[in-house]
C-alpha cells in the first residue's frame, strides 16, 4: 500500500522536474542531473519503502541546519541557543541580509543562514567537525555519510554572501567564535552527503522522539527533538513554510541540493530528492511528492481524525 502510493507520487510529480532548476550558485551543485526524483518513507514499526532515486548520494545542504540545532540543544542547552537567535519565521530568502542590518534583533531562526551561522559559532569550541560527521551517521543510520570535498570547495570559494552575514553577525556581537572557523565548519555541515534514505532515518529518530526504533537507543532528549520539529514546522521551507504547511503540514526541512526532511510525528521519517528547486529554494517535484503522501496517508498535522 505504502510502496504503490510512494511509487504513483513519483510518476505524478515527475513531469514537475521540468519547471526548476539545480542551485547554481554553487557550480558543482549546478552539475546535477536535474530529473532525479525520489523519495524514502521509514516507519515506526520496522517498514522501509523507496521509489525513484532514493538511494542516489546529493548535498544534503540546509537539511544541516536541523542536525546543528540539535546538536547545539543538547551541548549548549536551549537557553543559549534562543539567546541570539529567534523563533520565528523570516519571511525573506535564506540568504537575506536584510533583517540584520535593519532590526536589531538577532537571526530570525536557526533554519536560515544567519540562523545557522549563529548556531554554529556555539558548536565551534565544544565539537568537532568529526563528532559531527558521526553524529549525522547515527541521526540518519547511515555509516556511509561523508564529506564532499567538491562541494565544500565549490562553496568556499562562493562565499561572499555567507562571510558577509557572518562578519555583520559578529560587529553585532551575535557571533564571539572565530568567524572563519565557524564559516568552515557551517560549510562542511553543508556538504555532507547523504541519500533520501538517509533523511528517512533521521526523520524517523524525530518522529520517535529523538530514540532509535528498534534499538531503544537515545540519540537526542525528547524536548530537543520536540523543539527542532516545532521549528521546522514554522521555519523548515524558508519563505515557503507557510503555503508548506497548508498544503502539506508535514514538518520538513528543505536544502538546495534538492533534499527535503520530513517527520510525519509518531508515524514515519520521510526522506526526498529532487534537484530541480523553485525560486525560493525548495525541490518543485519533491514538495508535489510530499502533497500526494500526505492527502493519501492522511499525515497533515491538523488530518480530520474522524
Ligand atoms: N550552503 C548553502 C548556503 O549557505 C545552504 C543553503 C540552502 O540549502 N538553502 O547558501
Amino acid at each position: 500500500m505504502i510502496q504503490t502510493i510512494l511509487e504513483q507520487a513519483v510518476e505524478q510529480a515527475l513531469p514537475a522536474v521540468e519547471l526548476g532548476e539545480p542551485a547554481s550558485y554553487i557550480p558543482e551543485l549546478g552539475k546535477v542531473d536535474k530529473r532525479q526524483l525520489g523519495v524514502c518513507v521509514r516507519t515506526l514499526d520496522g517498514g522501509r519503502f523507496c521509489a525513484g532515486d532514493a538511494q542516489v548520494r546529493f548535498s544534503i545542504q540546509s537539511i544541516s541546519k536541523v542536525i546543528s540545532l540539535a546538536a547545539a540543544l543538547e551541548r549548549c542547552g536551549f537557553e543559549t541557543v534562543f539567546s541570539q537567535v529567534g523563533m520565528e519565521p523570516s519571511g525573506d530568502a535564506f540568504n537575506s541580509l536584510v533583517r540584520l542590518e535593519t532590526s536589531e534583533s538577532c537571526p530570525s531562526n536557526p533554519m536560515i543562514n544567519s540562523g545557522a551561522i549563529t548556531v554554529d559559532s556555539y558548536l565551534v569550541p565544544v565539537i568537532s567537525f568529526e563528532e559531527m560527521l558521526a553524529f549525522t551517521r547515527a541521526l540518519c543510520m547511515d555509516e556511509d555519510i561523508c564529506l564532499d570535498e567538491r562541494v565544500y570547495r565549490s562553496e568556499m570559494s562562493n562565499i561572499s554572501r555567507n562571510r558577509a552575514i557572518a562578519y555583520l553577525l559578529e560587529n553585532k556581537g551575535v557571533i564571539r567564535s572565530d568567524v572563519e572557523r565557524t564559516l568552515e565548519f557551517y560549510v562542511r555541515m553543508c556538504s555532507l552527503s547523504v541519500t533520501a534514505e538517509s533523511l528517512a532515518g533521521f526523520g524517523l529518530v524525530l518522529a520517535n522522539s529523538g530514540v532509535v526504533p528498534g534499538t531503544g537507543r537515545r540519540l537526542l532528549k525528547a524536548e530537543t527533538a520536540r523543539v527542532v520539529k516545532t521549528i521546522m514546522l514554522t521555519c523548515g521551507m524558508y519563505d515557503g513554510s507557510g503555503c508548506f504547511a497548508v498544503r502539506v503540514g508535514i514538518p520538513s526541512k528543505s536544502g538546495v541540493g534538492g533534499g527535503i526532511l520530513s517527520v510525519a510525528d509518531r508515524r514515519m521519517g520521510i526522506g526526498i530528492f529532487g534537484p530541480a528547486l523553485d525560486r525560493k529554494g525548495n525541490s518543485v517535484a519533491g514538495v508535489k511528492v510530499l502533497e500526494t503522501i500526505s492527502a493519501r496517508m492522511n499525515l497533515h498535522i491538523f488530518a480530520d481524525q474522524a
